[in-house]
């Protein structure tokens, strides 16, 4: 009640706030930096269309901050760092923003850490670049990677990040829904280090396509890069800087009332059933995972975190391509069946199948059935084998 309470002080408080519902979702999340990033603070939050617009923008709100302090001409000397697991969303960000391709600095996951990247590998990559004269300015950190879900340590990146006086953005585009548990809080600590924080309601959070929500500790970066002031724009609240413009935070000048529909969600279902939402799909996705280890024919890849499972059918040991082949067959007859549809990646060489739960209507009997599917076509792979 003392949410839905303080929606409706927003509502009232901010009419002309687009942005309500992403107000409410940060104290549902709690994040760390909600505070900050709140508009009576220097922060905010605005709906971008997709994690990727909201890299792009707070990238080139990083590189005006730091051009600013270094010269205009800085601009080749300045690196981004991010792991090998960082969506290439980032890396487009990069091309749009001008960073130059060399400086655009992977820094290879640690298998070891189920795919996280080692704070010690940005530090040194970062140290062997500030030798070189070049100018370390952002880090980008993953909750949840696309491949295999693997969180990136906060705390450590931030404090990196702080110390080099470098932007510190964390994409959480997937993950980031389920930190509306209680449990997997704790997969945000350290995000109070970070500049720049995004999720994608449209993957995880029973939105419609699109709507990316990115908050910031100090709107005035983005406003600074992104801001024009033509003529036809000025009336008596612009002028008066009594309204925020959203067409300085994003690219385009219109904007779609993205907020109406995660509103409606937020409404509709309530915090308790957004939870509940969660963490039935992480339930199934540990009943697959269980399913799994149970036959022998198959391994689970890295350990499972939320509802994403990484698994593959273990390959003869004479096969040399690493089990390549036999699981890319099987993941082509599982989806040509038009039954299921599960994709693939490739963590350290291996070509894993990944089994994602986020549908809202899926139930334990689809997840039985889908495993079913799959050890079928598994036995029939074995046999023509
Ligand atoms: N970041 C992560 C971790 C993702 O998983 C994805 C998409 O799968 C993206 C970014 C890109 O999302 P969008 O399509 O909203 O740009």
């Amino acid at each position: 009640a003392s949410l839905l309470s303080f929606d409706i002080v927003h509502v009232y408080v901010f009419p002309w706030c687009k942005n309500c519902g992403l107000v409410f979702l940060a104290k549902v999340m709690l994040l760390s930096f909600s505070m900050a990033s709140l508009f009576a603070a220097p922060g905010g939050g605005v709906i971008q269309g997709t994690a990727s617009e909201a890299v792009l923008v707070v990238l080139l709100a990083a590189r005006d901050r730091t051009l600013k302090k270094h010269g205009k001409k800085s601009l080749e000397k300045l690196v981004v760092y991010a792991s090998d697991q960082t969506h290439s969303a980032l890396q487009k960000a990069c091309q749009v923003a001008g960073i130059f391709p060399e400086n655009f600095r992977v820094v290879k996951a640690d298998c070891s850490k189920n795919y996280a990247v080692a704070p010690e590998a940005v530090s040194e990559a970062i140290s062997v670049d500030l030798s070189s004269g070049l100018i370390p300015f952002f880090i980008c950190a993953t909750v949840g990677t696309t491949s295999s879900s693997a969180v990136d340590p906060l705390p450590e990146l931030g404090n990196i990040a702080q110390g080099h006086d470098m932007w510190f953005h964390i994409d959480a585009a997937y993950a980031g829904s389920a930190c509306m548990c209680p449990e997997y809080r704790h997969h945000l600590d350290g995000v109070e280090k970070a500049d720049s924080f995004n999720m994608n309601a449209h993957k995880w959070f029973l939105t419609n396509f699109d709507c990316s929500l990115l908050w910031v500790k100090d709107r005035s970066y983005l406003v600074e890069a992104l801001s024009t002031n033509p003529e036809f724009l000025k009336n008596k609240a612009s002028q008066a800087n009594s309204v925020v413009d959203f067409k300085d935070w994003q690219i385009p000048l219109g904007r779609r009332f993205r907020s109406l529909k995660l509103w409606m969600v937020l409404r509709l279902y309530g915090v308790e059933n957004l939870q509940s939402y969660i963490r039935k799909h992480i339930q199934l996705a540990e009943h697959f995972e269980q399913l799994v280890l149970s036959d022998s024919r198959f391994e689970v890849v890295t350990p499972r975190l939320f509802s994403l499972v990484c698994f593959r059918l273990l390959p003869p040991t004479s096969e040399y391509e690493g089990g390549r082949q036999l699981n890319y067959d099987l993941m082509d007859a599982a989806n040509s069946s038009g039954k299921i549809f599960i994709s693939h990646t490739v963590l350290a060489g291996k070509f894993v199948l990944r089994f994602a739960v986020g549908a809202p209507l899926t139930e334990e009997q689809h997840v039985d059935a889908a495993w079913k599917l799959l050890q079928d076509e598994a036995t029939k792979l074995s046999g023509s084998a």
